[in-house]
Order: C-alpha cells, then structure tokens, then sequence
C-alpha cells in the first residue's frame, strides 16, 4: 500500500522513520533506537505537520517514545543507542565448533554438509580442538560460548569432553567466563554423557518439529523414530536435573521446531505439541537455503507468504492458549518485542547491526578452517569458499579477525547504510544476512522487494505491531520479554544463536 510522508512542518521532531500497517489505518512511527507510537494515519498527519494538540493522548505517546525534540529526549535516545551498541565493542563472543560432519539421522532439510554416521576423515581432532581453544581464548571478550554443532556432534563425545575440560581450565587461568552449548538430536547420548553434560552445566538444544508423524516424516531414522529417542532422552535429562535439586523452570533442554513444506498446515498441533511436552517456549525457524540443494528447496521450501501466513496462526493460537491460562511463548516474537518493548538488546547474531559475522561469533569446521559464521561453513560445504576467513592451524586470532571478509560482512549488514534498510521504521529491531542474500542472489547485498527474509521479518513485525493495538494484549506480550536468569544451572543464560544453528 502506498503511503507518502505527509509534508513535514514540525520543527521540533526528533529523526523518524514510519511505517502504514496493513490496513491502512495505522502508522508505526520509531525513533532510532527502536521506541515507538502508533498513530492514526489523521494523527500522524498532524504530528509532522506540528498541529496535534499537546493535550491529545497522541501527543504523550510520541512525547514518550522521544520523538519530539527535548534535552532530555536527546540525552536518552544517545542512552539508548549505545546500549543497543554494547555488543560492537565486545568482540567475537560466540564460537561454534563442528565436532564432526557425520550424522546418525538424516533430515529431509538437511544441508549438503552432513556425512553417514560411519564416514572417516571427517571429525574433529583433539589437536585440531586445541588450536581452536587458543583462538577462541584470544578473543578480546571476557564472556566465551562454545556452541558444539555438525553434523551430530554427539557422535564425537570425546573432543566434546576435551574441549568442555580443557576450556574450563583455561578460562580459570585467564580469567575468563566459559559457556557451553550443545546442539543435537540427542539420540547417541547414554546416561554418562547426560550426566557429563549436565554436571559441566552445558545448555542443551534439540529439536521437535511437531507431533510424531510430522517430526519423524522430516527427521529420517532408518526405521526408528526420530520423536520417541528424542523424546526419551529429554525425559532422562529431566530426570538428570531433578537428581541434582536443580529447579525445572531453569534446568531443560531447549527446543526448536524447523518449518518445512509439511508443518505449514498444522501450526496448531505444531503449538500443541509443545504444550503437551510441557515446553514453555516454541522455537519457530523458516527454511533456509543454505547447502540444500534445488531438488530438495522444491519439495520442503515456501514462499515467505505461505511461512507468514502459517506463523500467524501459530502466533494467535498462542496468545489463545495464554489466554486460557496456558504459558508458552513464540521465541523469535519474544526477541523481537524484547527490542520494542524494552530497553535490552538481547544481542541475537542475526538480528543487529551489523550482523554476528566474525565481530560476534566465529565458526570453525571439523578440519580448523575458520569461517564468518556457521552459515558460511554451509556455503563452502556446497563448494564455495567466499566466507572462509583462516585456519587454525595456518595462523591465530590477530590474522582471522583482520581478514576482509570480515569487514565485508560488517558493512554488508549494517542496516544505516543499506538502501531499503535505512529508511525502514522495523531497522531497530531487525538485521540483514548478507550469507542469505549471497546464496539467493549472488551479491551480499540483498535487492529488497524480493528478498524473502526481508518480507518474513516485516510480516512478523507488522503481525506483532497490529496485536500491539488490540486491547489487553500488550501486557500478555510484555510477559514474553522476561527472561528468567539461569545461571544457577548454566552459569550464566546466554541467547542461543542463530534460528539457523539449532538442528
Ligand atoms: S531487512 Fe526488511 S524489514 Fe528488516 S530493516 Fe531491512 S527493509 Fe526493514
Ligand atoms: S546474519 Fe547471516 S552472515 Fe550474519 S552471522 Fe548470521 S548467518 Fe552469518
């Protein structure tokens, strides 16, 4: 729908970008550091023409979201800004080891990567793991995660082990805080890996794409089912928590449910799945194409439309169920109105600018070649070596963090210069993939009305503006912003990365 800017005849306004919901009655006005006022469109008309009334109840919200001019407003939207910043000046915080390509299941989604579980040649060294653990701890950040990935990085448990132990020792020497974080289908682990997991405090994610027929129709495991092991062995991770006295609000294994051709029609059973596991979070990740073949993205992949419109029944039959007293949360909403409803960053790689890529989080592969993120691991996997920045075994932390393509990514995604982004009134609260634009259109730099990532993340930012609106619903969401502190289990709760690392 086309809308133009009214003439501007107010002086006394603070830099603004805005945007018409769908609809066409509503305008979403943001300052920029992602407060906000919704406005009608009269009220808007008024507000750049400086004619709305300082008694009108519109003019306290834009007075509220800093969007006229004050010494005060000024001073707090500075405030604000550097703390949506604080993440550029920390350096890469996220590191993402591949213990191994091979897998023991294989998704219908899954990225051209992934190896049998019986293939050699393809997992990590202990001596590899040290040398990644020497760039990691030259990191200038004081707060380290190591996110353990393949492939099933389970099936390399005894590098996992080095590396959890060694990383500890090395962060009690340096002074540094380690996290661990493990992303696996769970189904090699026996109960003395649960217990090492569990005793060594690493955070566990592991995915549940809906009810059994739809997770094992995607989640491929020769005859086995995929649903039960995982199921199973979440119930022994349970088990495991509750020995230890640990409080199940904070202790449980984090889930994520991928979206493919065949969810689309049930985002409600998806939803109820979730509840019935007792879950209080749902993870939703659309399709990415990194890695996955042309054949593969025709039969499981979407437009952004038909994601969209299935996000929005998931999204509305959540609220229906918070409305009947059920407590459950959509994960990529709940950060999403963590930047728009509160004044914390959650600091999620994909969603900042400029992106994680190399300045956030490093990803290094089973052989030591270091890459921007694990995305890009993807695309060399399929051949393409464009986002590989080093090797650990060739050079440390000083020759990685200078190479150009870091530099590459940082101004490829940082959204104030980025035509399309700059202007956009969801820039606050939203990042660009210049990984995704690559894939899809050859250059790092996406050409917006088609870039499908942009239309999901307006849609769904749109979606969380228009139920914004609704009576009694901004405290419902509000609700989705709070995140309780689990560090008595992990230390510290770090944010899980990207939608397009959780398995
Ligand atoms: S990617 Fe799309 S939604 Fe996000 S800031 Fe850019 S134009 Fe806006
Ligand atoms: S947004 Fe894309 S390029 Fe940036 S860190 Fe994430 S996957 Fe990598």
């Amino acid at each position: 729908m086309s809308f133009e800017l009214p003439e501007v005849r107010n002086p006394g306004l603070m830099p603004f970008r805005f945007r018409l919901l769908p609809g066409g009655r509503a305008v979403v006005v943001t300052d920029l550091a992602g407060r906000f006022a919704i406005l009608s469109r009269e009220e808007f008309g008024d507000f750049v023409a400086g004619t709305l009334p300082d008694d009108h109840p519109a003019a306290a919200r834009v007075r509220n979201a800093g969007l006229v001019r004050s010494a005060e407003g000024e001073t707090d939207t500075v405030a604000a800004l550097r703390r949506r910043s604080e993440h550029l000046m920390r350096g890469p915080g996220l590191h993402i080891l591949i213990l191994t390509l091979r897998c023991n299941q294989a998704c219908v989604y899954c990225h051209a990567s992934r190896k049998g579980e019986g293939a050699e040649g393809v997992d990590m060294s202990q001596q590899t793991a040290a040398r990644v653990l020497d760039v990691v701890f030259a990191s200038p950040s004081p707060d380290l995660t190591l996110e353990f990935q393949g492939g099933e990085p389970t099936l390399n448990f005894e590098v996992l082990r080095f590396v959890v132990e060694e990383a500890s020792r090395r962060a009690s020497a340096s002074g540094k805080r380690v996290f661990f974080s493990l992303v696996s289908n769970l189904s090699p682990l026996d109960q003395e890996k649960i217990d090492f997991l569990v005793d060594h405090g690493v955070m566990v994610c592991s995915s549940i794409d809906g009810p059994a027929a739809l997770h094992d129709r995607n989640r491929r495991w020769s005859s086995r089912s995929a649903h039960q092991a995982t199921l199973a062995r979440i119930e022994e991770f349970r088990r495991a928590y509750a020995k230890r006295g640990l409080d199940p609000e904070l202790a449980f294994v984090n889930l994520l449910a991928t979206v493919s051709r065949a969810s689309l029609a049930q985002p409600e059973a998806l939803v109820d799945e979730y509840v019935r596991l007792g879950s209080k979070v749902v993870h939703l990740r659309s399709l990415n194409p990194f890695g996955m073949g042309k054949k593969i993205w025709a039969k499981e992949g979407y437009t952004a439309e038909e994601y969209l419109a299935f996000y929005r029944r998931a999204f509305d039959h959540i609220v229906k169920l918070n409305r009947a007293g059920v407590e459950i949360m959509e994960k990529i909403a709940a950060l999403a109105l963590t930047r728009i409803l509160t004044d914390d960053d959650p600091n999620y790689m994909d969603l900042r600018s400029p992106c994680g890529a190399g300045i956030g989080q490093l990803a290094y592969g089973y052989d030591g070649k270091v890459y921007t993120c694990d995305e890009g691991r993807m695309v060399a996997a399929m051949g393409d070596p464009m986002f590989c920045i080093g090797d650990v075994q060739a050079g440390g932390y000083a020759d990685i963090i200078r190479h150009p393509g870091v530099r590459s990514l940082c101004v490829a995604s940082c959204l104030e210069c980025l035509p399309g982004c700059s202007d956009c009134a969801y820039a606050p609260y939203c990042g660009v993939c210049p990984v995704y634009n690559y894939v899809q259109e050859g250059d790092l730099v996406a050409r917006w009305p088609q870039n499908d990532r942009c239309r999901i993340q307006m849609g769904i930012a749109d979606l969380l503006f228009e139920r914004l609106q609704e009576p009694g619903l901004e405290p419902l969401l509000r609700r989705w912003t709070i995140n309780r502190d689990r560090s008595s289990v992990y230390r510290r709760m770090m944010p899980l990365t990207t939608p397009v690392t959780c398995p």
